[in-house]
């Protein structure tokens, strides 16, 4: 085709000899390096407007969800079934298409309440792995009201942010895990004339992320960067987790269940109680009277306590979970060509510590580990082809364990 004076680029005036391909349209006429730099353009504001919105109906059902966490979580059903609502609703919520206004679903934020070493952060863990939002798990201890050492709650944001990968309409949907909540009640004993910047302070701040608002957030997080831009986040739509093991919190139940019993059936309602399990009578108040404040409870409306670990689940931490303890020694002298195996009296023996040392399941690994260092250190130079861990065995290694 002749060369016209008419036939150039209406976006960057090149001539038809000068690129490779002109493409004629009804207005005018667009080059090929043109068209690819439309392309890029499109594509990337596609993608930042409507990147990945799941929708519900391809997530796990509820029950899926729990089966799913009773692979790696023993017991705690109650909290499993919570935190499976929770996540399922949270996708519901996000595929509610914009302009379906009919009803607006509020997110219901959760707050799991039980003794250390219960389970807490492995079931915030476990679901983390089949989540697909933007998930990360932060501890309330490291925070300080702005303005002071230690973190700003906005951190938290950063956090999900560089888990979107600085995507932030993925991060404004994404699910935050709130460690060691507990750990920023209101100081009771705090002498009046220094701040209770740790506690309530942070409680305040951290009211207006679960409230839902817009928030500027240093996209690399930490400390204060005066110099660093800052990222408007929503977090309207972000899902918290809270949890914490609120020690001594029994005392307070027991106070409120003994008030409330007094009077004619006080006998009957009494002898219903279990004692060794009083938190799972918890009640929002209760948390009020440990220290957390009204608005932050009202901003966690699903609350549900974890059981002790007793016996017969501490015995199947050892064994059930997907990565038990004992599945993850017995790879280990697999690799050696050794076959391990546990005598039942050794594994009372284990049991018996854990519950001695009233740390939850966290105790099972410590102990494991001092019982299995030195059979780790000799097995593999050795001809052995089989090990078998006594109760004998098991006592004069635990011996040097000072629990
Ligand atoms: P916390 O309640 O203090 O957050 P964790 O979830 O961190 O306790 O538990 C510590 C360790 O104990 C976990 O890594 C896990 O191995 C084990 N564990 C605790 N609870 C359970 C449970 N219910 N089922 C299986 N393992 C558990």
């Amino acid at each position: 085709m002749a060369n016209s004076p008419k036939e150039v680029c209406s976006f960057c005036g090149r001539k038809r000899n000068e690129v490779n391909i002109l493409l004629k349209g009804l207005y005018g006429m667009i080059c090929d390096e043109c068209a690819k730099q439309a392309y890029l353009v499109v594509n990337d504001a596609i993608n930042t407007t409507t990147s990945e919105i799941p929708n519900y109906k391809s997530v796990p059902k509820p029950q899926e969800i729990k089966a799913f966490l009773d692979q790696y979580v023993i017991g705690q059903d109650y909290a499993k079934i919570c935190l499976s609502v929770a996540v399922y609703n949270h996708y519901k919520r996000l595929s509610q298409s914009q302009d379906d206004n009919s009803v607006e679903i509020d997110k219901s934020n959760i707050i799991m309440v039980g003794a250390t070493g219960t389970g807490k952060t492995l079931l915030a863990r476990s679901i983390a792995k089949m989540l697909q939002v933007p998930f990360t798990i932060v501890d309330a201890t490291v925070f300080t009201e702005a303005g002071y050492v230690g973190e700003d709650v906005e951190s938290i944001l950063s956090r999900l942010l560089q888990e979107a990968n600085y995507d932030v309409s993925q991060a404004q949907r994404g699910i935050v895990f709130i460690d060691e909540i507990d750990k920023i009640t209101r100081k009771q004993d705090n002498p009046s004339l220094t701040k209770d910047v740790g506690g309530e302070g942070v409680q305040q701040s951290l009211l207006k992320l679960l409230e839902g608002s817009i928030v500027n957030v240093p996209p690399k997080g930490g400390r204060k960067h005066p110099e660093q831009d800052f990222v408007k986040v929503d977090t309207r739509q972000i899902l918290f987790i809270c949890g914490g093991a609120f020690d001594g919190i029994e005392r307070n139940i027991a106070q409120r269940l003994n008030t409330h019993v007094i009077g004619f059936d006080s006998v009957t309602k009494k002898s219903r109680v279990d004692k060794n399990n009083l938190m799972q009578y918890i009640q929002p108040q209760d948390l009020k009277s440990y220290g957390l404040i009204p608005e932050m409870i009202g901003r966690l409306p699903v609350l549900c306590a974890l059981d002790p670990l007793d016996r017969e689940a501490l015995r199947k931490i050892l064994f059930e979970p997907k990565n038990s303890i004992v599945k993850q020694y017995t790879k280990l002298l697999e690799m050696d060509g050794i076959k391990l195996s546990f005598d039942d009296s050794a594994l009372e023996l284990i049991v018996d510590k854990a519950l001695e040392c009233k740390l939850g399941a966290r105790g099972l690994r410590s102990i494991m580990e001092s019982i299995m260092t030195n059979a780790m250190f000799t097995l593999p130079s050795s001809a052995k082809r089989t090990f078998v861990v006594t109760e004998k065995y098991a006592r004069e290694h635990l011996k040097s364990v000072i629990l």
